[in-house]
């Protein structure tokens, strides 16, 4: 068992809120498994806000994390399913680094798409060992984000491409706040965003449409 100072300090640089490292191991020479253990033994009940600390099963499963100096890292996380004292159902609780069903961290999802509009898709996969399949879903969810998120404090648009390989054909067009260096939203290059219906009816495309005819000209860097 590794000692309580050597855990302290993995916590420390792992750095979720509420999570304590519990144990390491290491898998490869440059692999490195962290074991995470939640602080909070309560959960809400999402049916009727009531607390509960009745553990009704746990799961537990391996995702990845962003890297640690040279060292690859996964974390063995456990999504606990809890029991309601008071109206009984029964629900599982909400990691706030991982998404339910997904075998990455947000952290990393930010990194990979970062790296994917820098590189491409193929070289930003195989840095982060992460496949394209993973990838698209990735920057699926990235649609979906900024379909909720409208920008905030918007000086700066750029347009950059998502290309399967640099100097290849592109196929998302990302409108990229230069300033913040953040997504703001993806277009498909195999429909043209003002021929596909809008999602939402406060008209989150139409909004995105129109940013893209301003700055098609001058404001690219
Ligand atoms: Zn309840």
């Amino acid at each position: 068992m590794p000692s309580n100072s050597l855990l302290y300090f993995i916590t420390n640089i792992i750095k979720f809120e509420g999570f304590k490292a519990k144990n390491y191991h290491f898998i490869t020479d440059d692999e490195l498994l962290i074991e995470l253990e939640n602080k909070e033994k309560l959960a809400i009940c999402p049916h009727c806000n009531k607390q509960t600390d009745k553990i009704h099963q746990s799961h537990r499963y391996r995702v990845r994390d962003i890297p640690i100096s040279s060292y690859d890292v996964f974390l063995l996380v456990n999504r606990r399913q809890f029991r309601c004292k008071n109206c009984r159902k029964v629900f599982s609780e909400e990691l706030s680094f991982v998404k339910k069903r997904r075998t990455y961290t947000k952290r990393l999802a930010e990194k990979v798409v970062k790296e994917v509009l820098e590189t491409d898709v193929v070289n930003a996969g195989k840095r982060n060992r992460i496949t394209p399949a993973e990838i698209d879903t990735i920057l699926k969810e990235l649609e979906a984000d900024c379909l909720q998120e409208k920008p905030t404090d918007l000086k700066k648009l750029g347009i950059d491409e998502i290309t399967q390989l640099k100097g290849g054909k592109s196929y998302a067009a990302v409108l990229v706040d230069l300033e913040k260096r953040k997504p703001i939203a993806l277009l498909e290059k195999s429909a043209p965003p003002a021929l596909r219906s809008p999602q939402r009816k406060d008209g989150a495309r139409r909004v995105i449409n129109s940013l893209l005819i301003v700055t098609g000209g001058s404001d690219r860097q």
